[in-house]
């Protein structure tokens, strides 16, 4: 099969042949349809994640169809249009049993631990945890958006920010997550302020709804004045220290920031000002990707017209392209939006 593979961080990918995979007793096989070209592969493409080996293939947000089945599986049939979280979930640890499939004790990530979908095919493990079966409504670019970006938006509005109607939330970047945050929280009924140093981004998250401050040293001030003393609720979507910080202090007191942007190399230590913490009981929460459990509810909204990732779509582009996409996020992206590559 086709697959885009580096042999060294950093250095442009390659196109190669590779032997088509076979799934393990309890894994299955998915052809890959859509994959989404994410900040993350590009952290891992330049050394930022310790957990990857080389040579390596991409890629950790898809949609396909299931062309073989392991002879455990119970769940899953050849022929299924499916995606999967980010986070291969094994489903017997403490935190699986407990639904809490994005923090698996023994999880494993495509594109990361694994080979990933920047290939015609890749194998998920255990698929009666992980699959995820799409209805014919949602389409695999829409669906291939939902996995990383969407998801991750979902799961920290939802599950860890506990986000209520008519409260504030400030988004702090406005790449692919950052916007499908600010178009959760609209879903939700929240009042959304977004900032970004790009103007193409704010102009794309004002479209969704956002009120939109650019991210200069004013950011955190703008956003308490549009909120009328702070958000209830900020997120750094983009993951760095400045944006980290602006995030704690654009809160009012009580609110709930939540980290979504990784924090590497060296933006990896963040000042956080945890005299404010205190005085004004700030929630710091972390958030990782989404359970497996959490995709239903997501899936109905987006079926219902509630949710629509095709909104966060920036481009698409041909497998053939996904090299120099990874390569370019080295610049300040050109357009707005989520870069999926369909097949
Ligand atoms: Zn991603
Ligand atoms: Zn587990």
């Amino acid at each position: 099969m086709r697959a885009v593979q580096y042999d060294q961080f950093g250095s442009v990918p390659s196109i190669v042949d590779l032997p088509a995979p076979v799934p393990p007793a309890h894994g299955v096989v998915v052809r890959v349809a859509a994959t989404g070209v994410c900040r993350s592969d590009w952290h891992a493409w330049k050394g930022h994640d310790d957990s990857v080996r080389l040579p390596h293939v991409p890629g950790h947000e898809f949609a396909g169809v299931v062309t073989a089945v392991g002879a455990d599986v119970a769940r899953v049939v050849v022929g299924s249009r499916v995606t999967a979280p980010f986070v291969f979930a094994c489903g017997t640890c403490d935190q699986c049993r407990a639904g809490a499939t994005q923090v698996c004790s023994r999880q494993q990530q495509p594109g990361f631990t694994l080979a990933g979908s920047y290939a015609e095919s890749l194998v998920v493990p255990h698929a009666d945890v992980n699959v995820i079966a799409l209805p014919d409504e949602v389409g695999f670019v829409e669906a291939a958006a939902l996995g990383c970006r969407f998801g991750t938006a979902y799961h920290a509005l939802h599950a860890r920010a506990r986000v209520e109607a008519g409260e504030w939330v400030a988004v702090f970047g406005c790449g692919g997550v950052g916007l499908s945050a600010v178009a959760v929280a609209v879903a939700a009924g929240a009042r959304v302020v977004a900032s970004d140093i790009s103007h193409a981004a704010l102009e794309r998250a004002a479209a969704l709804g956002a009120e939109a401050v650019p991210m200069d040293d004013l950011a955190v001030d703008r956003v308490r004045a549009v909120t009328g003393g702070g958000a209830d609720v900020a997120l750094d979507a983009f993951g760095s220290r400045v944006t980290s910080a602006a995030s704690v202090a654009s809160l009012r007191p009580r609110g709930r920031h939540v980290q979504v942007g990784l924090l590497l190399d060296d933006e990896a230590a963040p000042v956080i000002p945890m005299g404010r913490v205190i005085a004004d009981e700030l929630e710091l929460l972390g958030s990782h990707g989404i359970s497996v459990g959490e995709y239903a509810a997501m899936i109905d909204d987006v079926v219902a017209g509630r949710l629509r990732p095709q909104e966060s779509l920036g481009r698409t582009i041909a497998f053939d392209d996904l090299p120099d996409a990874l390569a370019a996020m080295d610049r300040p992206a050109v357009t707005a939006g989520m870069t999926v590559a369909v097949f």
